[in-house]
């Protein structure tokens, strides 16, 4: 069965690839559909964002579609970055200026303080609209100075107490046990299953 993956960040991909390197889905990246429009994400919740994400690529390819949105959720910014995460430093931004901003927001807020958590909704389509949403989320603590050379966006900065170490510096087995993609995922596999055993696609 073909699953297309639809986000065009690297490192989301590499992780849903290895989380799913499992199955026998055959796993098809949107870099095979160079000329599908791309969606704009203008909901308000990471779930409206993943469903119109799946369903308009699933009706666009007429493949099986998972779509995802993240991001992080600041306790002392009230839930910010939160839906814009991957812009929050302006429209044309990366995760450098990501964190750079993050960083001044959250400057003299205390230590004990610092509660952040990244959340994910997957959202997995039909060609004929049918859609399902599944969520995950991970709790850490935002440092006030990078750590660790792994993953992406806001990893360096995010503390997973449980572990002493920040996303970034955790190996990605790892990072995929106990992250917000990975938990969010772990709930489609079963549904995935199924699919596959109902011979869709
Ligand atoms: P999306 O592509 O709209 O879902 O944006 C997600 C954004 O949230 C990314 O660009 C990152 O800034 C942040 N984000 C989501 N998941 C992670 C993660 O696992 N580590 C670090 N940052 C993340």
């Amino acid at each position: 069965m073909k699953l297309l993956v639809a986000t065009g960040n690297q490192g989301k991909l590499k992780e849903i690839r290895r989380l799913l390197a499992d199955t026998s889905l055959e796993i098809i990246g949107l870099d095979a559909f160079p000329d599908v429009p791309e969606v704009v994400e203008d909901g308000d919740t990471f779930e409206a964002n993943a469903r119109k994400k799946a369903i308009e690529m699933a009706h666009a390819t007429g493949l099986l579609t998972l779509a995802d949105d993240s991001g992080l959720v600041v306790e002392a910014l009230e839930g910010a970055p939160g839906v814009i995460s991957a812009r929050y430093a302006g429209d044309a931004c990366d995760d450098d200026a990501n964190n750079c901003k993050l960083m001044d927001d959250m400057e003299g807020v205390a230590d004990d303080r610092r509660q952040a958590a990244f959340h994910c909704v997957m959202a997995l389509a039909q060609p004929d609209g049918e859609c399902v949403t599944f969520d995950g989320m991970i709790s850490g603590l935002l440092l006030r100075e990078p750590r660790g050379a792994g993953g992406f966006g806001y990893d360096p900065y995010f503390l997973v107490p449980e572990y002493g170490k920040t996303t970034s510096e955790l190996p990605l087995e790892i990072k995929n046990r106990i992250s917000h993609r990975g938990n969010a995922l772990r709930k489609v596999l079963p549904v995935l299953q199924e699919y596959a055993s109902r011979g869709k696609n």
